[in-house]
Formats: structure tokens, sequence, C-alpha cells
């Protein structure tokens, strides 16, 4: 049994979708579930015009482009598009029934956001059946979460029993599913956080104890740094899990930070491999132990700077550290990078102003505070001297942080690369 995952890029026309297609088919006659994101940037989409609903604005017009974008598509890939379109028909007005003001955001979030996946899935199968045998599945029916709408946890026990009847049931044809949704337990749809498809992907192959899994991206594989940014960049050819884990957790977003755990735990190595020439061999993570890693560049833009000062140049006791703490728990705030020094105590994180005003507001009440945004964090794992000279050479540099394998730069943005 594989499991294999395709984002967002690799279904954005209907060109990719025949793609998908072509590489579903070399793996006739194995088990395989095939997990499928939202058409291209049409998550994106769906985030903005909820938003904009909310605020009492106008979405008609946002609704009709997400309808022709798929039109396109299904007019293109189906010589009799008639069934699929009306499906299309169907999603759009369950969209429209679903946007309701009296319901809370975040829950109102994912009933609507979750349609890309249905949408994309039901097209990819019912394309996909023009060729061979393919089961859509409703990955609501499989992955229980609880009721955190938007950053749902997955209920495990739940989900384990679920996917393994599954598999009881057997699987003789490819299953195709969506990626980043689930259901809670009071029955409304749920879904696992931004760029989740990844974590899905993990979900099914624990819970069926797959073989591997592989996610078909637009790289050649997990790359020593973004190749749009830094166009020298290599491919890893393997790499342990905990390097990988390691690797999302300072912002390579190449695969999503909650997958690799469910896999290592499992011992199922994860292929990155590329969609547009799958002959490449990609990237192998899995438990192995490498004498040499290569360094790894990562850039994460939008980063703030935060300090807190004491008002009275008292020094920062373990006390004020614990409120600081305890304020960025409850706004649910990431810290990127902390540094503390005598009087003052500073931390980066994602800059996502409706979070991070209300948290400066609160700390403001007991610190000075300063900060700075629009910053670019750059960390490099497995460092090399030469490298660290070369950055440490760049103009911009508020904050550097050094470890015996990690080193992290806050550079004001653009200078850092
Ligand atoms: N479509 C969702 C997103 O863009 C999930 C995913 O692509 O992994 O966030
Ligand atoms: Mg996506």
């Amino acid at each position: 049994m594989k499991v294999y995952k395709f984002g967002g890029a690799s279904v954005k026309d209907a060109h990719a979708v025949r793609n998908v297609v072509k590489i579903i088919g070399m793996v006739k006659g194995e088990p395989l579930v095939v997990v499928v994101s939202a058409m291209g940037k049409t998550t994106n989409l769906l985030e903005k015009f909820v938003g904009r609903f909310v605020l009492g604005g106008h979405i008609a017009e946002d609704i009709q482009r997400l309808k022709l974008y798929h039109e396109e598509i299904i007019r293109d890939l189906f010589s009799e598009p008639t069934e699929v379109l009306t499906k299309l028909n169907d999603v759009v007005d369950m969209i429209k029934n679903s946007l309701d003001r009296n319901i809370d955001y975040d829950q109102l979030y994912d009933q609507v956001i979750s349609q890309g996946e249905l949408l994309s899935t039901l097209i990819v199968s019912k394309y996909t059946a023009t060729h061979f045998p393919v089961r859509w599945i409703d990955a609501r029916e499989y992955i229980s979460t609880n009721q955190s709408f938007r950053e749902a946890k997955v209920d495990w026990p739940a989900t384990r029993s679920k996917i393994q009847n599954l598999k009881q049931k057997g699987i003789n044809c490819p299953i195709i599913t969506q990626g980043f949704i689930g259901r809670a337990n009071n029955g409304m749809t749920t879904t696992l956080g931004r760029e989740g498809s990844d974590y899905s992907a993990a979900i099914f192959a624990s819970c069926l104890d797959a073989e591997s899994v592989t996610i078909w991206k637009d790289v050649p594989g997990v790359m020593t740094a973004d190749p749009k940014r830094l166009p020298g960049a290599t491919v890893f050819p393997e790499l342990p899990y905990q390097e990988a884990a390691e690797m999302t957790f300072y912002g390579a977003s190449v695969i999503h930070p909650k997958t690799i755990q469910p896999l290592a735990n499992a011992d199922i190595p994860l292929y990155v491999k590329n969609f547009d020439d799958p002959s490449l061999p990609g990237t192998k993570i899995h438990a192995c132990q490498l004498d040499e890693i290569p360094p790894l560049i990562v850039f994460k833009d939008n980063q703030c700077l935060v300090s807190c000062k004491m008002p009275d140049y008292s020094f920062v006791s373990e006390n004020q550290l614990s409120v600081i703490f305890k304020t960025l728990s409850d706004a649910e705030v990431k810290i990127n990078v902390m540094q503390n020094s005598a009087i003052s105590f500073s931390f980066c994180v994602d800059y996502r102003e409706n979070k991070i005003q209300p948290l400066i507001e609160a700390l403001s009440k007991l610190f000075e505070v300063y900060y700075n945004t629009n910053l670019t964090l750059v960390t490099i794992k497995n460092y090399t001297p030469e490298l660290c000279d070369e950055y440490r050479a760049k103009p911009g540099i508020l904050l550097e942080q050094l470890s015996r394998s990690t080193v992290q730069w806050l550079f004001r943005s653009a200078s850092g690369s």
C-alpha cells in the first residue's frame, strides 16, 4: 500500500490533472491512496472571500471566478462535461448556502474552505475514471478531529479504527480523497491548518501501515534552499526524519510541519518527488544516519521582532518571562527565535496583524514594548564558517543566534537574500 499526495500546483489546470492521472496509472495493480488538495490557488481565493463576506463585503464576483476557473478545467478534460458541471453547480450552491454571518468565523471558514478539496477530488476522480477504475471517498468520514476549527487536532484512535476498517474491506483500485479536511464529533467539517494535505497523507499512511508516502511537487525534491531565491540550490538525495522535521520547524515550506512525526513513529519513508519528471530520484526521508549533511538555508519573511523592556530599568526576571510566555501562549503565537539581555527580552514571530497587534497591546500594559516588522529570518542548519561569514557581511542584521549546528539571523527584509 502506497500513499500519494498531490498539492494545489499539481492540479492547477487540465494539463496538470492529466499528468496526475499518468502518475497514478504508473502504480496500477498495487493498492494506492491518493490525497489531493484544492486546485491551484483555490484555497486562497476561498479564504479571501470568506473574510470579505464576514465584513459585509460583496463576494458574487469571487464566487463567479471560482466557478469559471473550475469550469474551464472541466470543459478541457471532459468531452461530455454535463454531469461534472452539474456537480460544480451543486458545490457552488453549497458554498452560497453555507455563508452565514451568525455562525462563528472559524467554523464558517472550515465549512466553506473545505469545498475546494471536495471540488478538486471530484474532478480528478471523475477524470481518472475515464481511464481506469477509481474510488472517491470523503476524507471527513475517516479523519475524526476535535472542534478546533481551522487547526483541528486529530482524534487518532477514532481515525485509526475508521481507516483500518477501510483497509479491511479491501482496496482494489486507487482511492482518491481530500487532504486538509476532517470532521468533528458534532458533524461539522474541520480543517487541519493551511497546507495540511501533507499531514492528511501521513495520517492515512500511518493508519494504513503503508509502505511509503510520496509527495509530488513542482521541485525536484527537498532542496538546500528555495531555488527561486538561491538558484544554486541542490537536492538532498536522502534525509533523516529528525533533520526533515527540524527543517519544517525553521520554516522550510516543502513539507507541512506535522507530516514527519506520524511517519517517523511508524517508520514509513517519505519521498518528495517532481511531478513533471517522475523519473528523477527526488528525496527520501527515512531512518538513516548521514555522516555529513550539506548546509540548508531557510528564509522566513514577514517576521516581527518584539522587545519587552522593564520600564524602570530593572532586570527581566523569571517572573516577567513567565508572564510574557503566558501571554504568547494565550494568543497562540509561536516564537521563531528569542533572546534576552539584562533589561529586555526579545522574540521574533510571524507577523499576522490580527494576532500580533493585540499581543503587543497586552504586553504594553506591563512592559515598554518596541517592535519591528517586515523582517526576514534566515536560518542555516549545518552551517560552514564560510557561509556564516557571507551572511554576517550582509547589511541589516538585527539579531544573531548561534548553536553548534544552526545559525539564525534576523534581517531587515531584502538585505537577507
Ligand atoms: N488547500 C489547502 C491549502 O492550500 C491544503 C493544502 O494545500 O495542503 O492550505
Ligand atoms: Mg494548497
